[in-house]
This record gives C-alpha cells, sequence and structure tokens, in this order.
C-alpha cells in the first residue's frame, strides 16, 4: 500500500482527553479513532495489526479442532433468565433495549447462554459430542471504567470458545489442551515473556481457573509472580492453602501490574443444566453435558503490546502482528533515480505478494523517519541516493540500532521469501 493514499495522518499532539499510553501512541499514528469514550474505531492501520492477532488465534483454535462461528449481539431476555444472569441486581454492565413491540433484548457480553442454548438442537447423542466452538464476535459491556484506551472498552471482539464434552475427565483434558495453547498463542504475539498462567478463584465447579495475565504498567490487576515457575498468583486467591497446593514458599514471589488478556474456565454442568443441553449415552441413559468456556481479547491484547513494547519514538509491532511486514521508504525526490529505483522495487515486491507500505509521500526524510518509528513496522527497507551509492537498500529493524546496506538482489530475494511463516 502507498502511504500516500493513506487516508489517516499521523500526528505530532496528543489528544488531551487519552490518559493511556497505548491510545496516545494509537491515535498519533492513526491507528484508531474515538467514538467516544470506552468505543474506538479501527482505521486501516490498526485493523491490519488486530487481524493479524485474530489470525493467529484463529490459527490456534483450529488447531484444537474449533469449529467457527459467528452469533448475535441481540440477545433474548427469556434465555437469559434460566441462569438467572438478566436481572441487572446479578449482571450489571448489561447494555438492554427494547424492540418497537416492546419485547426486551440485551446486547451480549458473554455468549454462554446462547450457545448452550443453540447447541440443544444438535447434540443427541453420545456421538454427537465432544464438540468445539469459537467465535470472534462484539460483546457489549457498560463497564464503569474506561480509562485505559483500548484496553478496557465497552464495545469489544472477544474470541470466546466453548467445550460440550461427554464427561468431567473429557473436559478436564480439553482444559488443559487450551492452557497449552494460549502459552503459545501469547508466546506468537510477543508476549510470552511477561504473559503469566495466573491462578485464580475456580468458582463452583474447579479449585481453579487460569488467567493469562502480562505484566504491564497499565494494567488493573495486581499478581504475585513466581519468576523461575513463570506461574503467578492472583491476589483473590493469594492464601497459604494455594502456595501449599502449587508448592511455592511467599518469600519467591513478587507483586506486579498486569492486564487479564485472557482466561479459561470450567463451567461444570452449570449451563448445560438450566439451558437442558444432555445426550443418551450408549445404554441410553441421559448425561449431563460438560462445559468450559475460554476468552481472549484481541483489542486488549494490541492494547498491552502498545503499553509493554513502545519506546519513546513509538510502537515496536512484534513481526507477526505488525500492520504490514515491511516498510519500504523512499527518500529521492519526484524524477531522481533513486525514487525510480524505489517505484520498481515496490512493484516487484507488491508481485509477490508481500504485504509491504510505501511511503512514497513527498515529505522530508525526518518526518518519514519519525512516522516510520511512530507506526513501528518491525523491518525498514529506505532506498535513497545515499544506500544505492552504498550498493542498494539500507535495512534497519525497528527494534534496536543496527542498520546495514544490501544489494537491491539480495533484498528482493530475502522479502520475497520472508512471510511464509507468518500471516502478512
Ligand atoms: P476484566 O476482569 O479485565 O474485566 P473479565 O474477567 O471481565 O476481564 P472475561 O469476561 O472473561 O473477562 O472476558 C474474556 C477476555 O476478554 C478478557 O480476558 C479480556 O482479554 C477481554 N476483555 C474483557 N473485558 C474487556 C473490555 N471491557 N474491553 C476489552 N477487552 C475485554
Ligand atoms: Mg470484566
Amino acid at each position: 500500500m502507498r502511504q500516500s493514499q493513506l487516508f489517516t495522518k499521523t500526528r505530532k499532539e496528543i489528544p488531551a482527553d487519552e490518559t493511556s499510553k497505548n491510545a496516545q501512541l494509537l491515535l498519533r499514528a492513526g491507528f484508531i479513532h474515538k467514538e467516544l469514550a470506552g468505543a474506538y474505531a479501527f482505521l486501516p492501520l490498526g485493523q491490519k495489526v488486530l487481524n493479524n492477532i485474530i489470525n493467529v488465534i484463529r490459527e490456534e483454535m483450529n488447531a484444537i479442532d474449533g469449529q467457527e462461528i459467528s452469533m448475535t449481539a441481540l440477545q433474548d431476555k427469556s434465555v437469559w433468565e434460566k441462569t438467572d444472569r438478566w436481572d441487572d441486581k446479578n449482571v450489571d454492565i448489561w447494555f438492554k433495549t427494547k424492540l418497537k413491540s416492546d419485547q426486551a433484548v440485551g446486547l451480549g457480553f458473554t455468549h454462554e447462554e446462547p450457545i448452550t442454548n443453540m447447541m440443544t438442537q444438535f447434540v443427541r447423542s453420545y456421538r454427537d459430542l465432544p464438540k468445539f466452538v469459537y467465535q470472534f464476535q462484539t460483546k457489549f459491556r457498560n463497564e464503569t471504567r474506561a480509562k485505559s484506551g483500548i484496553m478496557r472498552t465497552r464495545e469489544f471482539v472477544m474470541k470466546d470458545l466453548y467445550s460440550f464434552c461427554h464427561s468431567k475427565e473429557e473436559q478436564d483434558a480439553y482444559y488443559d489442551k487450551v492452557k497449552n495453547t494460549y502459552i503459545k498463542i501469547f508466546k506468537r504475539l510477543g508476549l510470552g515473556d511477561r504473559t503469566y498462567l495466573t491462578f485464580a478463584s475456580g468458582g463452583s465447579f474447579s479449585k481453579y481457573s487460569h488467567e493469562f495475565q502480562t505484566i504491564c504498567d497499565a494494567g488493573e490487576d495486581e499478581i504475585y509472580i513466581h519468576h523461575d515457575k513463570h506461574i503467578a498468583i492472583n491476589k483473590e486467591v493469594m492464601l497459604p492453602e494455594v502456595l501449599k497446593d502449587l508448592g511455592i514458599e511467599e518469600k519467591d514471589l513478587r507483586i506486579e501490574k498486569a492486564s487479564e488478556v485472557g482466561n479459561i474456565f470450567s463451567l461444570g454442568t452449570r449451563f448445560s443444566d438450566a439451558m437442558g443441553l444432555n445426550f443418551n449415552d450408549e445404554e441410553g441413559n441421559k448425561k449431563e453435558v460438560w462445559m468450559g468456556s475460554y476468552g481472549i481479547g484481541p483489542a486488549r491484547v494490541m492494547g498491552v503490546i502498545v503499553e509493554t513494547l513502545s519506546d519513546e519514538k513509538g510502537m515496536v509491532w512484534p513481526h507477526e502482528v505488525a500492520p504490514f511486514a515491511l516498510h519500504l521508504v523512499s527518500l529521492g525526490k519526484e524524477g531522481s533515480e533513486s525514487q525510480k529505483k524505489a517505484e520498481e522495487l515496490y512493484d516487484e515486491l507488491r508481485k509477490h505478494k508481500v504485504d509491504v507500505l510505501f511511503d512514497d509521500r513527498e515529505v522530508g526524510a525526518g518526518e518519514k523517519f519519525a512516522d516510520s518509528d511512530l507506526i513501528g513496522i518491525s523491518i525498514r527497507a529506505v532506498v535513497s541516493e545515499k544506500s544505492l551509492q552504498a550498493g542498494g537498500v539500507e535495512i534497519k529493524e525497528r527494534k534496536g540500532d543496527k542498520s546495514e546496506i544490501i544489494s537491491v538482489e539480495q533484498f528482493i530475494k530475502m522479502y520475497t521469501n520472508c512471510c511464509d511463516d507468518c500471516n502478512h
């Protein structure tokens, strides 16, 4: 894509009403637009990052037999009454509205109820289980606080996966599989080192649930981390009994601020019982369906990446989530040799389907470099009179100061193959 054609612009000033670092940088770079407090539009560069995050998650969900669907935001009151989660006294974040007929509807803040209800139409016999179903779907939550930019909003896409199993044992085994998959996902998203499998309270169906917490100053949670074991304990379950369970001593723990990027829950039979979801076993006996639910907030992940990996010049995206695989920057004046060379390179890269952002704008080098640093694509390739004289293209990684000149041929060869393993 040609940067001159992007409808968004970078800006220098920090929006006065934004206190969070992620929103400040994303707004300045033109990745997002603030609609109202806690509601942001994703613009071309931001949407590409979000899609890359979603694609990593989708690949990993498919690898553990997830089947992708898309459920509705509009929700039927009667379904939620079956679990007692319609009443505002029990759930205080509902957005509710009414149809013209006066019938009440809600905007879904999660989907355990409707998906369990839906599955009653498809699950009859033991042959129909286990099943694993997920979606990337917009949730609505009337959050009290919305001050962390895209990390806590009132409308956001969630990846929610639900498992439907024959037995507790089968459900426990799948839960473990998801746990390992989440570890892999956060590693791929560049947050592996600072994301901790965190023990939290399990509700009434299991001793613990697990949160995936990323150490982050802007996070709203506090966790006790065990550095060597790379696990953590949520503040609410920081009890002697839990320490004993995990074979951990309090003196080895360190308190850190963190943000919950994902979580996994055993639901037992709470929802299946309420919705009448059951199956006939091989002997024809009616049995309960065991469930789990597993969430990740892709936009919160994106915000946490900005919060934790940026530097004083701007954002630093891990390669797999960067809005483009490559930032090609031309410094040549209109009609110059180097400008022609840059245009040629851009065409060649496009022919090979390399996802490249081409800075073809007629602005000074200083402005181009500042914008490139702000946008944060992992690799920058500069074509200028100087670079051509030195032998080709100047390659610089966004992280660190190293740069090198490589020949045009070498450059083409390198970058036409670079994305075989990633989403670009
Ligand atoms: P929190 O305690 O931070 O409010 P939660 O316990 O409400 O999170 P879930 O309901 O389990 O979270 O949602 C699953 C995932 O969705 C979370 O792990 C988080 O990544 C994301 N998420 C939750 N609330 C929001 C929000 N308001 N804005 C953006 N992402 C969110
Ligand atoms: Mg919440």
